[in-house]
């Protein structure tokens, strides 16, 4: 496999606005190019049918409709205008009956608006002219209701414009509760498509049914992006204007590592790229054999690989014999899938399959880390102008101890199941890491009090995503048993950039000189210190990085399991001393261009010169 298919973190993303049509060849004049150029996220080739989801509340699914389904979009619309009306009788009776009729009387009057025939025939007068679906066109008309209405002064108008849209939101809640319902019920496979690659796009509906996903907007290490190499899909980014190009159901193809999406491909196109994909399967069957062997250089140094995993249901995606553990599980996603904070009891069980499942390997569980873009829906968080700088991760699960007591209890008790190491997040000085000791050692007593068992051997590590604790961590590192960079956070907060913000993507570096003597600095305090210290950000999933790593001093990496044969390779085919001339050279670099050179410099090697063992994988 060459790079251009492994993790693309060399190409930097097109400024937004500024999309790439790919060159097909021939007639670009004549009918617009059906291949678009965005950014690579997630490698990998797949073909299916469309489905367009709702990224962000403010941001309805739109999608283009062929001429012959406006009549069926029309009839939705009428469904979903009658399932609002019944919802707004329902609680016209409810509130009639709890506080009294005249304070039901608004809902009367809302009725009454979605009944208004001039209203309902624009929507559908725009369904049929711009060939748009219901959801697109109710937010128009709400859109420019609300527009008209602003111009208007007053708080009169102001309340009457939210009196009509309000009942427009429940006909566009009910066209989404419907889509949502008719997609989770049906077992077919689809590629998402979204306004935004966020968390909830992902997790839409069950990873084993989403064949990739295409975004109009998002950042190449967002955690939409992280979950999507973590089911191991393919997936691609900035690609603006996509979804008023897609029609639901349509097919299109992605090649995620070229960052390539082609709408409505032709037989041709198709018959070609299902031949590409049948030899990119053969190159990584041959790559699979390394998976079962450990990641050992031919001179002896042994680079322990794990896996980063969301959930328990991720244990089935791989084999446990080909890994040395679980490096990261984010338990926020245990969370996020809930409709309410789950139970110590809930925790303990599930804690408790992972540890049992992976046999006595390590499990590192990370705490709580939910803030930023991974919101709670049951858990209000302020709405912050900056929040990757804000109240998340051990900053909320200090402030509300009881979260983490829970988690904490809860993991504790699971640890006789297993080797379980517990990891906390977002660690920006000494004293947080105190704190979780203090509370740490009150729940450890206490459970033994209430006669609970515990291991002895439960350690605690920090992840390093923050520069103050990296650069703190010659007097933290003899309060924590081990470390793990998460560069995902590591960058975009030494770098100044938001890993989600599309404009700065291309300055979103993980090549810049200032990553690599982080990373340097991270290996040399642990090691001197006699602490393990592993890389759990996407950048451990590259191999030639894997190989950087291993040369400055890392003994662990994490990463999607997908990436697990590749890497093993890679550690496999590089001699200890080889990978330390790399990263010396590499750390010597003064430009990202130049560590770029070097990391290609090593792929050279990998793919280019094969040794005996490495003849078997193509390029
Ligand atoms: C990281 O920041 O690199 C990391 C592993 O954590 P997350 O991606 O969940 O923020
Ligand atoms: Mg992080």
């Amino acid at each position: 496999m060459g790079s251009g298919d492994s993790m693309a973190l060399r190409d930097p993303a097109p400024p937004p606005g500024n999309v790439r049509e790919a060159p097909r060849g021939g007639n670009e004049l004549m009918a617009p190019a059906r291949s678009v150029q965005g950014t690579s996220v997630s490698p990998g080739l797949a073909i299916g049918p469309v489905h367009v989801v709702l990224a962000r509340p403010e941001r309805v699914p739109e999608w283009s409709l062929p001429a012959g389904h406006v009549p069926a979009e029309i009839e939705r619309l009428a469904a979903a205008v009658l399932a609002a009306d019944a919802e707004l009788e329902r609680r016209q009776e409810q509130v009639a009956r709890e506080a009294g009729e005249k304070d039901a009387e608004i809902f009367a009057v809302h009725r009454t608006i979605l009944q208004d025939p001039q209203a309902i025939k624009e929507v559908e007068r725009m369904i049929g002219e711009q060939r748009i679906n219901a959801e697109k066109a109710v937010q128009l008309l709400i859109d420019r209701f609300e527009k008209s209405m602003g111009r208007l002064e007053g708080d009169y108008h102001r309340q009457y414009a939210s009196d009509f849209s309000d009942p427009w939101f429940r006909v566009l809640d009910a066209l989404l509760r419907r889509e949502l319902e008719e997609i989770r019920s049906s077992d077919e496979k689809v590629i998402l498509a979204a306004a935004e690659l966020t968390p909830q796009v992902v997790t839409y509906i069950e990873s084993n049914r989403i064949l990739g996903v295409i975004a109009e907007e998002g950042g190449r290490f967002s955690h939409g992006a992280v979950l999507a190499r973590s089911i191991g899909v393919p997936c691609v980014v900035g690609l603006p204007n996509l979804l008023a190009r897609l029609e639901q159901g349509m097919r299109v193809t992605i090649d995620g590592g070229a960052g390539v999406v082609q709408l409505r491909p032709e037989p041709s196109d198709i018959d070609e790229f299902l031949d590409r994909r049948a030899k990119m399967e053969a190159v990584r069957d041959q790559l699979v054999v390394h998976a079962a062997l450990p990641a050992v250089t031919p001179d002896g140094r042994q680079l322990d690989v794990r896996v980063n995993i969301e959930s328990v249901r991720d244990l089935d995606m791989f084999d446990v014999e080909h890994t040395d553990g679980v490096g990261l599980l984010r338990t926020e996603f245990l969370y996020l899938e809930r409709p309410q904070f789950p139970s110590e009891e809930e925790q303990f069980r599930m804690y408790r399959r992972v540890l049992e499942r992976m046999g006595g390997r390590p499990v590192v569980i990370r705490t709580l880390d939910i803030g930023g873009d991974k919101p709670l829906p049951y858990f209000t968080t302020p709405t912050e102008t900056n929040p990757a700088l804000g109240w998340r991760g051990i900053r909320i699960t200090l402030q509300w101890r009881d979260l983490l007591q829970v988690q904490l209890r809860a993991l504790l008790r699971a640890s006789v199941h297993g080797n379980l190491r517990v990891l906390l997040p977002m660690i920006t000085s000494l004293e947080e890491v105190l704190l979780v000791h203090e509370v740490f050692d009150g729940v450890r007593k206490l459970l033994s009090e209430q006669g609970y068992e515990v291991s002895a051997e439960v350690s605690v590590g920090i992840m390093i995503e923050v520069p103050s604790a990296m650069l703190v961590l010659d007097q933290i590192i003899e309060h924590v048993d081990f470390v793990a960079v998460g560069t995902n956070d590591l960058v975009q907060y030494l770098l100044a950039v938001d890993r989600d913000n599309t404009w700065v993507s291309s300055l979103y570096d993980p090549q810049h000189p200032a990553v690599l003597a982080a990373l340097k600095h991270v290996a040399d305090v642990a090691n001197r210190a006699g602490k393990p210290c592993s890389v759990c950000g996407e950048v451990a999933g590259d191999p030639a990085t894997a190989v950087l790593l291993l040369g400055m001093g890392y003994d662990s990496v994490s990463l999607a399991p997908n990436f697990l044969p590749e890497v093993k390779f890679a550690i496999r085919s590089t001699e200890a001393v080889r990978a330390q001339h790399h990263a010396a050279l590499a750390l010597r670099a003064t430009t990202a261009n130049g560590v770029r050179e070097v990391l290609d410099g090593i792929r050279h090697e990998l793919y280019d010169h094969p040794s005996d063992e490495r003849s078997t994988v193509g390029k």
